[in-house]
C-alpha cells in the first residue's frame, strides 16, 4: 500500500474515532482531500483508495486537474471543491468547472458565480465563509453578515446554499479550538432554522479535525495528513 493510501486509512480512522467519541455517526463527517500543490499522480493514488472529493485553492491549478481527470472517466465521478480565496476575475473558471465553492464571502462574488454558472449543469453548491476568529484575515463575513448574504444567495437559481465554512486562526489548545468551532455550530444551527436544506458545516483541518468534529463539523478539509507537507516552491499548476 502506498503512503497516501495508508495516510487516507489513518485519516478515516481518526475521523471515525473523533465521531464515536462524541456519539456522532462517522458517515456524517465527509472527508475532503485537499490536494493543492500536489501532482495528479498523488490524486490518482487517493482515487485508487476510494477518495472522490478533492479541494483545491488555486483556480488555474484546480481547473487543470479537473480537465485532466475528466478524460479518465472515473466512476463514481470525482467531486471538486474550490476552497481558496476567490477574486472576481477568476469567478468564471470556478462557476464553469467546480461542483462546490466554500469561500463565498460577498454579494458581488455570489452574483457573479450565479450569472456565470452554466444553466445546463447542476447549480454550484456554495458555502458562506465566516471569519470566526482570525482578525488578520480579510476573508469571511462577520457573524451578523451571514443572514443577509444567505437571503441573497437563496434567490439565485444557479447557486444552492449548503451551509457555512470557516478557517479559524491556528490554535494548539483543544479546548480553545472547541470554543471557536462551537461558535460556528451555533451560527450554523441558527441558519438551519431559516433554510432547512442546509446540511454542510465545513471546518477542521489536519491540526484541528478532532475538535471540529466534536463541535459538529460535517466536512473536514484535510491536506497534510493525506498528502504530506506542501512544497510552495513548486509551480502551482498541475503536473501531468
Ligand atoms: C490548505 C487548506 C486546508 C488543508 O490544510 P491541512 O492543514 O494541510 O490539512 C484546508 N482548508 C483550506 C481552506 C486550506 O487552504
Amino acid at each position: 500500500m502506498s503512503t497516501i493510501q495508508q495516510n487516507l486509512q489513518d485519516v478515516r480512522q481518526r475521523i471515525a474515532s473523533a465521531a464515536q467519541a462524541c456519539d456522532r455517526a462517522p458517515e456524517k463527517v465527509m472527508l475532503l482531500a485537499v490536494s493543492k500543490t500536489k501532482p495528479v499522480a498523488a490524486l490518482k493514488e487517493a482515487i485508487a483508495a476510494g477518495q472522490r472529493a478533492f479541494g483545491e485553492n488555486y483556480v488555474q491549478e484546480g481547473v487543470d486537474k479537473i480537465h485532466h481527470f475528466q478524460e479518465s472517466d472515473i466512476s463514481p465521478a470525482l467531486e471538486w471543491h474550490f476552497i481558496g480565496p476567490l477574486q472576481s476575475n477568476k469567478s468564471r473558471l470556478v462557476a464553469e468547472n467546480f461542483d462546490w465553492c466554500h469561500t463565498v464571502d460577498r454579494l458581488k462574488i455570489a452574483a457573479r458565480l450565479n450569472e456565470q454558472r452554466p444553466a445546463d449543469i447542476a447549480p454550484l453548491q456554495v458555502l458562506i465563509q465566516v471569519n470566526i476568529s482570525d482578525e488578520q484575515s480579510k476573508s469571511g463575513v462577520a457573524l451578523n453578515e451571514i443572514a443577509p448574504l444567505a437571503a441573497a444567495i437563496q434567490k439565485m437559481p444557479h447557486l444552492t446554499l449548503r451551509g457555512l465554512m470557516a478557517i479559524p486562526a491556528p490554535e494548539n489548545d483543544y479546548q480553545r479550538q472547541l470554543a471557536v468551532f462551537g461558535n460556528m455550530t451555533q451560527a450554523f444551527k441558527a441558519l438551519q432554522q431559516d433554510y432547512p436544506q442546509i446540511d454542510t458545516l465545513s471546518m477542521g483541518m489536519t491540526d484541528d479535525m478532532a475538535a471540529a468534529i466534536a463541535a459538529g463539523s460535517t466536512l473536514v478539509r484535510i491536506g497534510t495528513a493525506i498528502f504530506g507537507a506542501r512544497d510552495y516552491g513548486a509551480p502551482q499548476t498541475a503536473q501531468h
